[in-house]
């Protein structure tokens, strides 16, 4: 009949809604909620229903309507209507909510309804957030695929089945090795080795990056101690970070842990992170970033440029040097006689008295370029792809070797 047609559930989700409650405090927390369910009545018709399901968390009801369409477009004004900022004692807050949205299309019962708009909902949060999804058969297969895997993650950080590489850095000028870069794979029992994008981002989401980041860091600290060698210049090791790790309180404590447990001297560890943490949680990670320096240890912005370029951090954060993205160095030696954003990366690494490495190098004449801009180090596959412990070991024994035996490049 018309009136089960016409049927939507929608169910909002808040976006970073802790992130409020963290940083403004729980009253505030409350008062967005407040506002946030005005602003849902204000959007919906007097026969809609909206309720609160709990936490940051509503479920809406459109009964009567003339068509699909119609619970498009009351995702879209509700998001809309979210969108303008509150005020919370004078400070301004953006509020964000992810939807999902049911049609009733085979007269399933209330409670599925519900459960299937959360999972539409879930998939919105995933794709971006700030959006709305419909519902579609396949995200139940997606999500139990999801949590299937993140069963599988959880217990391969428990039974370690991790294993690092770690790409060389070399100084530009000279082709010496000065550091190696860290990169974890997953040794998948079914799957093979697997490389970050496979399961990095389900750990960042999960929060099992943390547990699996510091495990990272200890080994990571562990070998780069074995592999400096007396009366050579020091071997540095670069770790990368995961937003989550710099959040996570025990930072210090790590990092200390793993210098103490390797013997490795704190100026031979580089710590990377990506700069749109520094642009996000500045007043508690400035201190957490204090105190990790002030153990001895370097800091260096990955991918930098990519994100969202605001350079006053860069002042404000006790950083060393700056990774200059691959997508940039792409760019070099591909006839362009200038390469103003590396020109200006570079410029402004010398300009705040930051060293700049150059990532993902493949080409002679993107080394000439680089060189030419006296870029100082850089990695990229021309001088070697990320090694495993054996193969870096070898490469790292040919340095006592005469010179001129060094330079050659490796390709695994
Ligand atoms: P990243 O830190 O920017 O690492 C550099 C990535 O570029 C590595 O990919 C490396 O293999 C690749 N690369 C280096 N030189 C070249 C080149 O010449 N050409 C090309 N095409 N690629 C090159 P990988 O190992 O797949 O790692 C990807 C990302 O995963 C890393 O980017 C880093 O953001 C993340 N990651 C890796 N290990 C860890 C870790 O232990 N913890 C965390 N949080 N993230 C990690
Ligand atoms: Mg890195
Ligand atoms: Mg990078």
């Amino acid at each position: 009949d018309r009136a089960k047609q016409s049927l939507a559930v929608l169910f909002l989700d808040l976006d970073d809604f802790k992130t409020i409650n963290d940083s403004l405090g729980h009253p505030a927390g409350d008062q967005v909620l407040v506002t946030v369910a005005e602003r849902l009545r204000r959007c919906i018709r007097p026969s809609d229903t909206v309720a609160r399901l709990g936490g940051d968390e509503f479920g809406i009801l459109l009964d009567d309507m003339s068509g699909p369409s119609d619970a498009l477009l009351a995702a879209e004004r509700i998001i809309q209507a979210l969108s303008s900022p509150a005020y919370l004692d004078g400070r301004e807050v953006s509020i964000r909510a992810s939807l999902g949205i049911t049609l009733d299309t085979h007269g399933e019962k209330a409670d599925t309804l519900l459960r299937n708009a959360d999972v539409a909902m879930y998939t919105a949060k995933r794709r971006g957030k700030g959006r709305y999804q419909v519902f579609e058969s396949s995200m139940h297969v997606e999500m139990v695929e999801r949590l299937e895997m993140t069963a599988h993650l959880a217990r391969a950080v428990e039974q370690h089945e991790f294993t690092l590489e770690y790409q060389p850095i070399v100084n530009l000028e000279s082709r010496a090795i000065e550091g190696i870069e860290a990169l974890v794979r997953w040794r998948h029992p079914t799957r093979g080795l697997l490389p970050p994008s496979e399961f990095i981002p389900l750990a960042e989401e999960t929060g099992l990056i943390v547990p699996l980041g510091w495990a990272v860091l200890q080994e990571a600290c562990r070998r780069a101690a074995d592999w400096q060698v007396p009366g050579h210049p020091s071997l540095a090791v670069s770790v990368n970070l995961s937003p989550k790790q710099l959040a996570d309180p025990n930072l210090v404590t790590e990092v200390g842990r793993a210098l103490e447990a390797s013997g490795l001297d704190p100026e031979c560890l580089i710590l990377e992170m990506t700069e749109d943490v520094l642009m996000h949680e500045t007043d508690d990670i400035l201190l957490t970033l204090r105190e990790v320096k002030a153990l001895g240890v370097r800091l260096a912005i990955d991918d930098f440029g990519t994100g969202y370029s605001s350079l006053s951090y860069l002042e404000r954060f006790p950083v060393d040097m700056l990774k200059i993205a691959k997508t940039f160095v792409d760019q070099l030696g591909n006839g362009e006689p200038r390469s103003p954003l590396v020109e200006a990366v570079i410029g402004l690494g010398e300009a705040l008295g930051l060293r700049t490495v150059a990532e993902g190098i493949e080409t002679a004449q993107q080394l000439d370029r680089l060189r030419g801009l006296r870029c100082e180090q850089g990695q990229g596959f021309l001088f070697a792809r990320p090694l495993g412990e054996q193969a870096i070991d070898t490469l790292l024994r040919k340095r006592d070797a005469p010179p001129g035996s060094v330079p050659e490049p490796t390709f695994v």
